[in-house]
C-alpha cells in the first residue's frame, strides 16, 4: 500500500458499482452506477471520494493524476470461481467431444480430471508455481483484479496441501487479489472408487484429516465440494461442508451443473457463500435461493467450451431475487480461458442478461460470492482502489467486443497490478 495520493481523471465513465456492501438482487442489478463528468481520488490504496475534477483537484492539489484519456474505469473485476493450479493442458479433449466422445470414453483414454491429478501429484510446488504465476498474468491482463482459486486435483492430504501452498505463494507474491479455497472434494480419487467401504474412506479423510490441516495452516478461506450425480452425494456435501464450516472455513457449492440434483437447495439450507454452475438448477432449487442469501455464480464459459445447448436459467434466477455473479471457471478441462469480459459478452447473449446486470455480477456479486462485499467490487469511499481501465467509451461496449482484450491497465490497492500494450500514455 502507498501513502501517495492519486487522482483518477478523464475517464469517460467511471462505472462505480456503488452501494450497498452486500450482494445486489432483483431490480438493484439493474444501476452499475455509471457516472460521467467524475474523477475519483485515491489515498493510501482506498477510494477517498468521485466528485467532480474541479472539486478534488481543489481537495488533493498534491495528488499525482492519472490521465484515464477518455476511457472506461470501472472496479477491477471479481472472478470468484477458478481452478488455476494445474499442470498440463488438456488440449486433445476438445477434438475427442468434437468427435462425439463421452465424458467416460475421454476418461477411458486417460484424459478428464484424474490426468489432471496423475499430473500434478508428479509436479513440484516450485513448477507449479511457475506454471499458476503466467496463467495468473493472463487472467490479469484481462481486467480481473480479484481471483479466487481451487485446489482439487490433488486428492491426497500431501498433494491437497501442496497446492494449496501455491496458492499461499502466489497470494504473497503477485499483486492481484487472490482467495485461496480447499476444493478436496472434486472427485473421488481413483484410489477410493473400489467399493462403498473405500468411498467412505476418503470422506472421512477429508473431514478428519484434510480439513483440520487446511484449517491449521490457515490455507484457505472457503471449502468446496463438488455435488453432483456421480462425484459427491447431497448427504455427503453436507457432512463434509458441515465439518469445513465448524473448522471456520465458509463454503461454497459446485451445484446442480448437469442434473437437477439439490445442490442449489443444500446450499441454501446451509448458508454457503455462493452456489456455483446451477445449469441444470430446479424450480425448487431457485425458489430455495431466492429465500436465502445465497450468490448464484454462473459460468457460462463452461458450457459454451463444452458445446452444450444449455446455460443456466439466469432470468429465472434473476426474476426470483437471486443475487448472481459471473465467473471464468478457468481450467484444464471445461473452462481454459482467462477472459473475463468473454463471461459479460455471454453474459449479454446467452444469459439474457443486461449490460448493467452483467456487470453486476462481474464485480459486486463476485465480491459478495468471496465474502469481499465491505473491500472490493464497487468504486467508493473507503473500498479497495481496484481498478480496471478499458480502451473504450462507453461500458456498453465491454461485452460488445467479444473475444477481444480491451483492458488497458489495472490497479490493485492504487497500485499498477498488470499493462498492457494499450497501457497509459
Ligand atoms: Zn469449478
Amino acid at each position: 500500500m502507498s501513502d501517495e495520493q492519486l487522482l483518477f481523471v478523464n475517464a469517460s465513465q467511471v462505472v462505480t458499482c456503488q452501494g450497498p456492501a452486500r450482494a445486489r438482487r432483483g431490480g438493484e442489478m439493474a444501476d452499475a452506477g455509471v457516472r460521467t463528468g467524475v474523477a475519483v481520488a485515491v489515498e493510501s490504496g482506498c477510494v477517498a471520494a468521485v466528485d467532480t475534477m474541479a472539486a478534488l483537484r481543489a481537495r488533493y492539489s498534491a495528488a499525482r493524476e492519472i490521465d484515464c484519456e477518455e476511457r472506461v474505469l470501472m472496479p477491477g473485476l471479481v472472478d470468484s470461481h477458478t481452478h488455476a493450479i494445474f499442470g498440463r493442458p488438456r488440449f486433445e479433449e476438445q477434438e475427442m467431444r468434437a468427435a462425439g466422445l463421452d465424458y467416460m470414453e475421454i476418461a477411458r483414454r486417460g484424459g478428464g480430471i484424474h490426468s489432471s491429478v496423475r499430473d500434478l501429484r508428479e509436479r513440484s510446488e516450485e513448477e507449479l508455481l511457475s506454471l499458476a504465476r503466467s496463467r495468473l498474468s493472463r487472467l490479469a491482463s484481462f481486467g480481473t483484479t480479484t481471483v479466487e482459486v481451487k485446489s482439487g486435483y490433488g486428492l491426497t492430504l500431501e498433494d491437497e496441501l501442496k497446492t494449496l501452498r501455491v496458492i499461499d505463494r502466489l497470494r504473497r507474491e503477485l499483486p492481484m487479489r487472490i482467495v485461496p479455497t480447499f476444493l478436496g472434494a472434486h472427485e473421488i480419487p481413483l484410489s477410493h472408487r473400489g467399493s462403498a467401504a473405500d468411498r467412505q474412506a476418503y470422506v472421512d479423510l477429508l473431514i478428519h484429516e484434510m480439513i483440520p490441516a487446511v484449517a491449521t495452516e490457515r490455507l484457505a478461506r472457503f471449502a468446496d465440494v463438488f455435488c453432483e450425480s456421480g462425484v459427491y452425494t447431497v448427504e455427503e456435501s453436507r457432512a463434509i461442508l458441515t465439518a469445513a464450516r465448524s473448522a471456520g472455513l465458509l463454503i461454497k457449492l459446485h451445484a446442480d451443473e448437469l442434473t437437477p440434483y439439490g445442490g442449489a437447495e443444500l446450499a441454501a439450507s446451509l448458508g454457503a457463500t455462493s452456489a456455483d454452475h446451477l445449469a441444470a438448477v430446479s424450480d425448487a432449487g431457485i425458489a430455495a435461493l431466492g429465500a436465502g442469501s445465497t450468490v448464484a455464480t454462473l459460468l457460462p464459459g463452461t458450457m459454451l467450451f463444452l458445446g452444450k445447448a444449455k446455460q443456466a436459467p439466469a432470468r429465472r434466477l434473476l426474476e426470483a431475487g437471486v443475487p448472481v455473479a459471473l465467473a471464468t471457471d478457468f481450467n484444464p478441462g471445461t473452462s481454459p480461458t482467462p477472459n473475463f469480459p468473454l463471461m459479460l459478452a455471454l453474459g449479454v447473449s446467452q444469459l439474457r442478461m443486461s449490460v448493467a446486470e452483467a456487470v453486476t455480477a462481474s464485480t459486486v456479486n463476485g465480491a459478495a460470492a468471496l465474502a469481499l462485499s465491505d473491500a472490493v467490487g464497487q468504486i467508493a469511499p473507503g473500498y479497495s482502489a481496484d481498478f480496471a481501465l478499458f480502451d473504450i467509451r462507453d461500458v456498453r461496449e465491454l461485452p460488445y467486443w467479444y473475444g477481444d482484450n480491451r483492458c488497458a491497465i489495472t490497479f490493485v490497492r492504487g497500485k499498477p497490478c498488470h499493462t498492457s500494450h494499450l497501457g497509459l500514455t
